[in-house]
């Protein structure tokens, strides 16, 4: 771990020394791409930043795209309205290609609940790799990152809805050729279309070492980054340097049970200055292969009276349920150019 951090603090000095950290410029719109089309990103309300309305997650990937969906519309529905009651405005779906994204459904549950609904391209390469096509091992980076781009531009299964950011994802270990590969993959995406990456990293400090030399091969800030279930290392202050390099650090495992470690993670990134590199989520899912829902309400009805109890102010939790999303989400190449 000493390594990473010590690769870690010499690119950030680099950064630094040269005043490259990216901004936000005025000619770059802020915006989102929702399963509904464009929408300014300050307009996200509050948002949960990882979820997922439905997944197939355990089936044979053959299987992944088929759903009983009247059933599935009983269960979703009253229980998405129900978190859209709870104020929830914006919820991004995790759920990725060949483990159960389905546009068309997503865009069905944004219909009836009115929330607002974000959807993924990219490929996961996590759970031993059950969820990889057969052709992403035979392409290039650059040819999966233009089924990536195609489906930024023109839109995913032909409905015309356009993905709000990439997912990728990382297995245990040593990062295999196949995970980097599409980590790469997403790189270059990122550096045609503006999505930011989002990768199931966990504790994989492995992981992040691969990941960050990619981006800095590929001259792209970590600002384009975010650091899924970052909440399963235990080592908050290594999340602290990630974070103060520009990555963003998903908070995503909140549940009923849990709120006084994440109000004690909270702390240590309030303490440091850094809750706006905090995105807090659930990784619920209200149709796991049909199964009962993986609630995700806990932050509305256990993590934020706790906060309040801890002197968090409501601009601060607004901040990191809206400013937060919304700056991470936006659609922006964040190039650092040395
Ligand atoms: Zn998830």
């Amino acid at each position: 771990m000493r390594h990473v951090l010590v690769r870690l603090s010499i690119w950030m000095s680099i950064l630094l020394l040269t005043g490259c950290l990216p901004e936000d410029t005025d000619e770059q719109l802020s915006v989102i791409h929702t399963v509904h089309g464009q929408v300014d990103a300050r307009e996200i309300g509050f948002t949960l930043s990882h979820e997922h309305l439905m997944s197939n997650f355990g089936m044979p990937i053959e299987e992944t795209f088929e759903y009983g969906e009247t059933a599935l519309y009983s269960q979703v529905i009253p229980y998405a309205k129900k978190v859209k009651e709870l104020g929830v405005n914006t919820i991004f779906d995790y759920t990725a290609n060949y483990f159960g994204r389905r546009v068309d459904i997503l865009k069905t549950i944004s219909d009836s609940t009115g929330l607002q609904i974000v959807t993924n391209t990219g490929i996961y390469g996590a759970a031993d790799d059950r969820y990889i096509p057969d052709y992403a091992y035979h392409e290039t980076s650059e040819e999966l990152a233009a089924r990536w781009i195609d489906e930024f531009r023109n839109g995913i299964d032909g409905t015309g809805i356009r993905p709000g950011f990439i997912k990728l994802a990382f297995d245990d270990g040593e990062p295999s050729e196949i995970d980097t590969k599409l980590f790469e993959a997403g790189v270059i995406t990122h550096l045609e279309t503006g999505l930011t990456i989002a990768v199931h990293t966990g504790s994989n400090l492995a992981a992040v070492q691969t990941q960050f030399e990619i981006l800095e091969k590929y001259s792209v800030s970590p600002e384009a980054w975010i650091w899924t279930h970052a909440n399963w290392h235990d080592d908050t202050g290594f999340l602290l340097s990630v974070a103060s390099m520009g990555g963003w650090i998903s908070l995503d495992g909140v549940k009923e049970e849990n709120t006084d470690e994440f109000i004690s993670r909270l702390e240590a990134f309030r303490d440091a200055g850094l809750l706006h590199k905090v995105l807090l989520s659930h990784d619920g899912d209200a149709w796991p292969m049909g199964g009962e829902i993986r609630p995700f309400h806990a932050i509305f009805t256990h993590l934020l009276p706790a906060m309040r109890e801890n002197g968090y102010s409501e601009n601060a939790i607004h901040q990191i349920l809206s400013d937060n999303p919304s700056q991470a989400y936006s659609i922006k190449k964040r190039i650092i150019d040395i």
